[in-house]
């Protein structure tokens, strides 16, 4: 029986209230209106991203939610104006989306799209304001426009990847956000050369995406920062070779790291979150040349703070969201990457949970156990 136009009831795992766990509910999804589609999920993992605005410690509350951004599932219907997607494409939803029309889009550089960029504070569609989920008719808000954390979402069509269906949706969901950010930050924004040194702080997902584009770019050293001893072995896998746990060191460590560099590192990319960790990542590098990309997501009330001669010594900082990639142009691509065995994505998924269980992944995430783990829908 199709259920183009209908309401779907199904599972979702809402967040009433921050930091507190999500509760298993019904929810009414309602069908995808203008250049929306209704994609059933399959497969989500949980990001760090989705931990911020769950514990809401930084960030503006916006509650009732469904969070969840990281997933792989299929079009169940489309809305109205969807040309470019149908009813059983293998696709993943994205938090920053691609209108195809705006400067940004146009832009060979940029995947900061006027329209669909990624906004955390809005809890509705674009298209009308309005959430699509409801339980007994009162709204319950999105989140990034995926809110993947339901068997059932609506997203803009504009944050819809179609990705092979060959590919297996329960590995390339993480392309989706975390693996992404990290490889393209490395990739696309650092761009070390052949033989260089790379610094990575924070070896989580993001992290250990950003070396696994420093070891494909042939970087010579990759230097792992992380505050958690235990990423040290698992980031083994990963190329890194060098550790340094800033609080083993009693001076700081953008000193430590030009000590161990003849002045600094060619590159260093930061996926921590930490203020600390963006400023370090930037007054490590080597000056003349050296360039820090910053990838991570601060407090709302986090300020960058270095001595401008740190610039003036032709030091670069940058930022990437989503490692510049175009979600509906480049992503694509990434996923094929994995399918080419250019890639690996299996050494970034450690653990696995039915839906029923998903505040297992949170645990997972705040005592740092886990890389990736894979939330399985319907089970
Ligand atoms: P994660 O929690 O798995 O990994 C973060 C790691 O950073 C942890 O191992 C932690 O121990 C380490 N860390 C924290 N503070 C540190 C410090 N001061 N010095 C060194 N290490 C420190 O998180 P993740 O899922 O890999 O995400 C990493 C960051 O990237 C988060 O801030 C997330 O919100 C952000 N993110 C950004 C984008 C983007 O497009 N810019 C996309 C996705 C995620
Ligand atoms: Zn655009």
């Amino acid at each position: 029986m199709s259920t183009t136009g209908q309401i779907i009831r199904c599972k979702a795992a809402v967040c009433w209230e921050a930091g507190k766990p999500l509760v298993m509910e019904e929810v009414e999804v309602a069908p995808p209106q203008k250049h929306e589609v209704r994609i059933k999920i399959l497969f989500t993992s949980l990001c760090h991203t989705d931990v911020y605005f769950w514990e809401a410690k930084g960030q503006t509350p916006l509650f009732p939610r469904i969070f969840g951004h990281e997933a792989g599932g299929i079009v169940e219907s489309v809305g109205e104006g969807v040309t470019d997607l149908q009813p059983g494409d293998h696709v993943l939803p994205i938090f920053t989306g691609e209108c195809g029309d705006c400067p940004h889009c146009h832009s060979e550089e940029s995947n900061m799209c006027d329209l669909l960029r990624i906004n955390t504070e809005r809890g509705g569609m674009i298209h009308d304001g309005e959430s699509r989920f409801s339980i007994n008719g009162k709204p319950i808000h999105h989140f990034l426009g995926t809110s993947t954390f339901s068997e059932y979402t609506v997203v803009h069509s504009g944050q819809v990847a179609k990705i092979n269906p060959e590919a297996p949706l329960d590995k390339v969901c993480i392309v989706s956000c975390g693996l992404s950010t990290g490889l393209g930050a490395t990739l696309n924004v650092a761009k070390p050369k052949k033989g260089q040194s790379v610094a990575i702080f924070g070896l989580g997902a993001v992290g250990l995406a950003a070396a696994e584009g420093a070891r494909i770019a042939g970087a010579g050293r990759i230097i792992g920062v992380d505050l958690n001893p235990k990423r040290f072995e698992e980031a083994k896998k990963f190329g890194v070779t060098e550790f340094v746990n800033p609080k083993e060191h009693d001076k700081p460590v953008q000193e430590v790291i030009a000590e161990m560099t003849n002045g600094g590192v060619d590159r260093s990319v930061e996926c921590t979150g930490s203020i600390q960790a963006m400023i370090q990542a930037f007054e490590c590098v080597h000056d003349g040349w050296g360039v820090a990309v910053l990838v991570g997501v601060p407090s709302k009330d986090d300020a960058f703070k270095t001595h401008p001669m740190n610039l003036l010594n032709e030091r670069t900082l940058k930022g990437t969201f989503f490692g510049n990639y175009k979600p509906k142009t480049d992503i694509p691509g990434v996923v094929e990457k994995y399918m080419n065995k250019e890639l690996e994505l299996e050494k970034f998924i450690t653990h696995t949970v039915p839906f029923s269980e998903i505040n297992k992944a949170f645990d997972y995430m705040l005592k740092g156990e886990s890389i990736r783990c894979i939330i399985t829908m319907g089970a």
